[in-house]
């Protein structure tokens, strides 16, 4: 049977069920469609990653003797004409993962059954279905421990699919150029440091994978948190296009040679990426509302003069700063950092956490609509397996504890590039400091725009104020 293949976010060719099983059954013409209906807040960085990751894809399909074709527009329209003049049996894809995807994908399986064409789909996007609640719980879990627990008896996964060896064509349009779909930075360049960095594509998820296993994984549990380091997998970009599968990572990782307890680290990482989408899944409000209804009243404030200096990395936190500037340098951040940046936005500066979130879309090549915005109300507290709403993290120690020689963040913040070990986290305490007065090290960095502990107890005493009625 002639069938379409419709790419969407798993832009790969192995492990990649619904174009294994297409290719199974006959010709395929593989297709992306960018619909910007579905694109709910700008995402930049993420359009900037995704554009090489269709570019890497059609390389691949070159190599086959065929090409990606990219269309624009409303997807069910598109699918609907294309399947009908290609007269293909089947349209395969993998299932949408957000809310508006997962009614897009209602709308297209109509329109098609009613043309007698069929829509299947089939996921190795998780490890775990998103959706799947174990028979005899009565709803979707809350907890992170339990919902991994429960997901780590359901493994190990199956064993990936192999790329497809030979792919026969079905004739198709010509498409879209890419390049008119306005996603590659204009002049300026915002782009030309993450271009230094990354590699967007297939081949370059698994060239990660395995330098990682190889190079990191081995005392990952006790590194990763220490930005300088630099020793996580950065395989989230990678996986929030679908250029690999988790469980082509989980098998790499568990076959490796790395101690167990590096390994399990690992794979629970991916679980609470796991857990994010089942939140997001049973929740299709997360990314507005709070999780934990009582946040309702929360008096959050959106924007303001404190929200552009969070942004622009000038909050006088070198910490906060030097995450906010690697961010906007490099579209990504070190998990610890996004949580002290993060912290510091909702509860220091008392702004909303959607207002972060959408600051965070806009600029983080690995954005995962899941993810980000479960990760956003764990921080604020307002999540089902939140951090508490006192834990307010103190960037001061945070940076002490985890960039003891300030090694990250003098590669961020220039200006503290010669400021002695000791205050290269609290840099206005030298001209404070009766010694150094003389010595003028950071000059140009501003001073902090929040007194920590006011702040901290101000966000405090409006919790309460939730917490006790009347
Ligand atoms: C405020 C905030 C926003 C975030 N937004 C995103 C986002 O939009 N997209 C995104 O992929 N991650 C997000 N994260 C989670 C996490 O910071 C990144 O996944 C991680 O930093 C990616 O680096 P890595 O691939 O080197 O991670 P590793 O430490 O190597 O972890 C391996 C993989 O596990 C997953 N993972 C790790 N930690 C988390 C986590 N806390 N939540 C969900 N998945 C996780 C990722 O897929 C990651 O690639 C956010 C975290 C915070 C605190």
């Amino acid at each position: 049977m002639r069938s379409i293949v419709w790419f969407r976010h798993n832009l790969r060719l192995s492990d990649n069920p619904p174009l294994y099983q297409a290719v199974r059954e006959g010709p395929a013409l593989p297709v992306y469609i960018w619909d910007p209906s579905l694109d709910t807040l700008p995402d930049g960085a993420r359009k900037w990653w995704l554009a090489g990751s269709l570019r890497a894809l059609n390389g691949e399909f070159i190599s086959h003797g065929l090409a990606l074709v990219l269309l624009r527009g409303p997807s069910e329209e598109i699918l609907f004409r294309l399947a009908r003049d290609l007269k293909v049996g089947a349209v395969h894809a993998a299932p949408g993962r957000t809310p508006e995807e997962r009614s897009l994908d209602l709308r297209v399986a109509r329109i098609l059954s009613g043309a007698g064409i069929s829509f299947r789909t089939e996921s190795s996007d998780y490890l775990v279905p998103p959706e799947f609640v174990p028979e005899g719980r009565s709803g979707p879990w809350k907890i992170f421990a339990h919902f991994w627990r429960s997901c780590r008896s359901r493994l190990p996964p199956d064993l990936p699919l192999p790329a497809p060896e030979r792919i026969v064509k079905v004739p198709g349009p010509q498409g879209e150029r890419l390049g008119d779909w306005g996603w590659d930075p204009p002049a300026p360049d915002w782009a030309h440091t993450m271009r230094r960095l990354w590699r967007p594509g297939e081949s370059a998820a698994h060239e990660r994978l395995g330098a990682f296993v190889a190079e990191d994984l081995a005392g990952y549990g006790r590194r990763r948190d220490f930005p300088a380091e630099a020793a996580t997998s950065k395989l989230s970009p990678h996986l929030a296009q679908g250029e690999i599968s988790p469980r082509q990572i989980w098998w790499k990782v568990s076959e490796s040679e790395a101690p167990e307890k590096d390994r399990e680290k690992f794979l629970e990482e991916l679980g609470w990426r796991e857990f994010s989408a089942h939140l997001l899944w049973h929740h299709p409000e997360m990314r507005e509302s709070p999780l934990r209804r009582s946040f309702l009243d929360y008096p959050w404030k959106t924007g303001g003069g404190e929200f552009e200096l969070w942004k622009r990395g000038m909050t006088g936190f070198p910490l906060v700063d030097a995450g906010m500037r690697e961010l906007r340098q490099t579209g990504s951040m070190p998990n610890r950092v996004r949580m002290v940046a993060a912290s510091f936005l909702v509860k220091n500066l008392g702004i909303s956490w959607r207002s972060g979130a959408a600051w965070f879309a806009d600029n983080l090549v690995d954005y995962d609509p899941a993810s980000n915005f479960a990760s956003w109300q764990w921080v604020a507290g307002c999540g089902t397996d939140a951090a508490p709403f006192f834990r307010v993290f103190n960037p001061v120690l945070q940076g002490e504890r985890y960039d003891p020689r300030g090694e990250y963040v003098r590669r961020f913040v220039p200006e503290l590039a010669r400021v002695p070990d000791r205050f290269v986290h609290r840099p206005w305490m030298i001209s404070g400091g009766s010694e150094n007065k003389s010595e003028d090290f950071s000059s140009s960095y501003p001073d902090p725009i929040v007194e920590l502990a006011t702040s901290r107890n101000k966000a405090l005493q409006a919790f309460r104020r939730l917490s006790t009625p009347g």
